[in-house]
């Protein structure tokens, strides 16, 4: 069988592309797996990508077309799963990154999903609750093709919510003419939603820090943490964070950084975060700039915001012993290389943030039983799949002599290849 050499792999350009990070750290992996060509190929590409358009009529009477989007980038361990993000400038790249990473992330949570993303350019914060419901419904209309209990199976990303995955499941229920509460995950509990589900990601990277820094000898109660990004991941990391007794000296968000050396009042920002929409104005800190908040010096960095944060010309100043990603691609490829040379722990994405999909792999299950989980069963099950999904990057990092990013790279397509395999080409 034919090991490939990658002479030229995947073209990297000096602007940072999260389709390209992933190509790059996907292309080492695929070196130390020795992996075929033809897989190579096979894994490298989305096995479906529809656009669609979505005409609206404005609140002022106005028609004005948006585009939609969702690519499944493989679906061989089952449904393909992933978000749905609402944003301005979104691209096609992005969203084919973000759908790899959605298989990478599903393989490493060894739940039985694929990995899909898809999205609507659309600037959310200049649209009435009006013109929001109706772009989600032509949009979900548009893909009663591509979603399905079965097939594909959207969840909230950026700029979406609950009421949107609301939306989408009556729209869906609509058409296919039945209630079909398994179509989306991250509903309202009173449509089928799961307890916990909103917290997951952040329950998850709380049990990823701690598992790392158990691995580095920090103790929790002793050590400082920074959080970029003040959303549903880093609002609720933060807060579970310093519920274990460390101390969150810096939050962000899009108003910029806020520092207390004393520990952040969490409780007051999340209050004030949920009713003024910015932490602008919270009194919770001093005013710094969003860089400053990841070049602080703490024990654990958590960048929860968006991707490329982290780059090649920031990562040297980083102080950080571990990151814990709960955002999708905060660190760029090019950034990795100077991360490891310094020593600093990364837990990768496609594992930290791993316990939004894993809560939403349980919500499905308990959806299509028809029987729900106390608050308590979710979050056991959740902490002791995040554990054993860390101990095994962990250990293929250890085995293959390379870093966590590396590890759960090369964990997940090991895992999605030999799924290839088995399966077989279909022809
Ligand atoms: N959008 C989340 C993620 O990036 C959750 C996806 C899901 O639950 O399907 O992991």
């Amino acid at each position: 069988m034919d090991a490939v050499t990658y002479k030229e792999p995947a073209p990297i350009l000096d602007k940072e592309n999260p389709f390209e990070s992933m190509m790059e750290r996907f292309d080492v992996a695929a070196e130390l797996l020795e992996l075929e060509r033809g897989v190579y190929e096979y894994l490298k590409t989305p096995v479906k990508q529809v656009t669609v358009s979505i005409p609206i009529q404005m609140d002022n009477g106005e028609i004005e077309v948006f585009e939609g989007y969702r690519i499944i980038h493989n679906d061989a361990l089952g449904p393909s799963k992933g978000g749905i993000r609402y944003a301005p400038d979104l691209t096609v790249d992005e969203i084919k990154a973000l759908a790899a990473w959605m298989t990478w992330k599903c393989a490493i949570a060894n739940i039985p999903f694929g990995g899909a993303k898809g999205g609507v350019k659309c600037d959310p914060t200049r649209l009435t609750p009006v013109e929001l419901e109706k772009i989600t419904r032509r949009f979900t209309a548009n893909m009663l093709d591509v979603f399905g209990p079965d097939k594909d199976i959207p969840a909230p990303d950026m700029n979406t919510n609950e009421q949107i995955m609301a939306w989408i499941m009556d729209t869906y229920s609509m058409h296919v003419r039945r209630t079909e509460n398994a179509v989306v995950t991250g509903k309202p509990l009173i449509i089928g939603g799961s307890l916990g589900r909103r917290e997951a990601t952040g329950r998850g990277v709380m049990v990823a820090t701690l598992a790392a820094m158990a691995r580095k000898g920090i103790s929790p109660k002793q050590s400082k943490c920074a959080v970029q990004g003040f959303g549903n991941v880093g609002s609720v990391s933060a807060k579970l964070l310093s519920d274990q007794g460390i101390r969150v000296i810096a939050v962000s968000d899009v108003s910029g950084g806020y520092y207390n050396k004393d520990g952040i009042d969490l409780a007051k920002a999340m209050d004030w975060g949920q009713k003024h929409r910015t932490l602008e104005g919270s009194g919770i800190g001093d005013s710094i700039t969003n860089e400053d908040v990841l070049e602080l010096e703490v024990d654990v960095l958590v960048p929860a915001a968006k991707e490329d944060q982290i780059t090649a010309k920031n990562a040297g100043k980083i102080k950080a012993k571990i990151i814990v990603e709960g955002a999708n691609g905060p660190t760029t490829a090019k950034a990795d290389p100077i991360l490891d040379a310094n020593g600093v722990l990364v837990v990768p994405d496609i594992l930290a943030n791993s316990g939004g999909v894993t809560v939403s792999y349980f919500e499905w299950v308990q959806d299509r039983q028809g029987y729900f989980w106390t608050l308590d069963r979710v979050n056991r099950r959740l902490e002791r799949m995040m554990h054993d999904a860390f101990n095994n990057v962990f250990h293929t990092a250890e085995k293959y002599n390379v870093s966590m990013r590396l590890g759960a790279y090369v964990l997940a397509i090991d895992k999605v290849a030999k799924t290839l395999k088995v399966r077989g080409i279909y022809a």
